[in-house]
């Protein structure tokens, strides 16, 4: 059941909940046993106010992107984006995405706001928002640790799905999602594949469509002078290189797979991959092994090939 307002304390000055912490508990042991009742919403405009609402309440809503489905909470309220690693069954060292509609929305995220915002990240904005590319950049202090696993770095990325560009503008919050599934099984393109894991463990589910592209987004870290690639994914390295008209490189990691794991339509045709394909969970299909990303980046589990310092296995 999402916490509804009279429950919750109030909202500090960043927009974040303050939710006492033995209702916080209560909450994730009832994710623990399943026990929640999960609402079926529709993409109608009513249902999306009341998926905003939940997650400005700190509830949890999973929602279509053009990727695939993700597990949505207020990116600005540690103890809702906590939930959502109760909910997977995700450890917490896992840097999850932030999700916004609008570009007004990237720099209070971002650390000096526009300073940090090189141009090559406003020419690939240009160019390439809304759609499945996230951009990694050095965090402000409204993002909670939680959101980045530790990292001092934020993944930033504006789907163009219209359900999830409506949720979030719902919810007037960046939302932090990483995609519905259990820790370890498949990313979700459909609602009722998010059903199969999440249900009786998250507030709703927005009944949206089949998601197009299947493959999660590709993730490049803009926080040096070149671009680096942390996950392939449809938004290619070339198709990058010819909007900035220069380098983008692999990350180390991703130079010591098959070619193919670097390509998309292998990705894409890659039947027993998922579900329907893709994504960090499909990776471990392609790859022969249980790997959350195929670029790693910034986390710390044994599958992390990626070997930088933060993702995890087989979410
Ligand atoms: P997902 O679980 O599909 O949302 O995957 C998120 C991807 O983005 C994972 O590969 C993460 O490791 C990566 N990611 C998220 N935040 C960061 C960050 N701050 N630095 C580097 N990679 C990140
Ligand atoms: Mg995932």
């Amino acid at each position: 059941m999402a916490r509804n307002a009279s429950r919750v304390s109030k909202h500090d000055s960043a927009g974040c909940i303050r939710i006492p912490i033995k209702e916080h508990l209560c909450i994730v042991n009832r994710i623990r046993q399943n026990s929640m009742k999960t609402k079926r919403l529709t993409t109608g405009a009513d249902d999306i106010k009341e998926a905003g609402g939940i997650i400005r309440d700190g509830g949890l809503v999973a929602f279509p992107t053009e990727t695939v489905y993700g597990l949505g909470a207020n990116a600005l309220d540690a103890l809702a984006v906590r939930s959502v690693y109760a909910a997977k069954g995700r450890p917490s060292d896992n840097p999850m995405i932030v999700h916004i509609a609008m570009a007004e929305e990237l720099e209070p995220l971002v650390l000096n706001g526009r300073e940090s915002i090189s141009l090559d990240a406003l020419k690939l904005i240009g160019n390439l928002w809304p759609g499945p590319l996230t951009m990694v950049f050095p965090k402000s202090a409204i993002v909670p640790d939680t959101v980045t696993g530790g990292l001092d770095t934020v993944a930033i990325r504006m789907p163009s799905n219209e359900t999830a560009r409506a949720l979030i503008l719902a919810a007037n919050r960046p939302i932090a999602a990483p995609s519905a599934n259990l820790s370890g099984k498949p990313s979700p393109t459909t609602a009722d594949d998010v059903l199969e894991d999440m249900d009786g463990r998250i507030d709703a589910v927005i009944m949206g469509e089949q998601c197009d592209v299947g493959i999660e987004s590709t993730v490049v870290d803009m926080t040096g002078e070149v671009p680096v690639i942390l996950r392939p994914g449809i938004i290619t390295k070339e198709w990058m290189e010819a909007i900035l008209g220069k380098e983008v490189r692999y990350h180390q990691s991703l130079l010591e797979r098959p070619e193919t794991e670097l390509d998309p339509e292998e990705i894409i045709g890659n039947e027993d991959a998922t579900r329907n394909a893709a994504g960090e969970d499909a990776t471990r299909n392609a790859a022969g092994e249980n790997t959350a990303d195929a670029a790693g980046n910034s986390g710390s589990s044994e599958a992390d090939t990626a070997g930088n310092s933060g993702s995890s296995a087989a979410d």
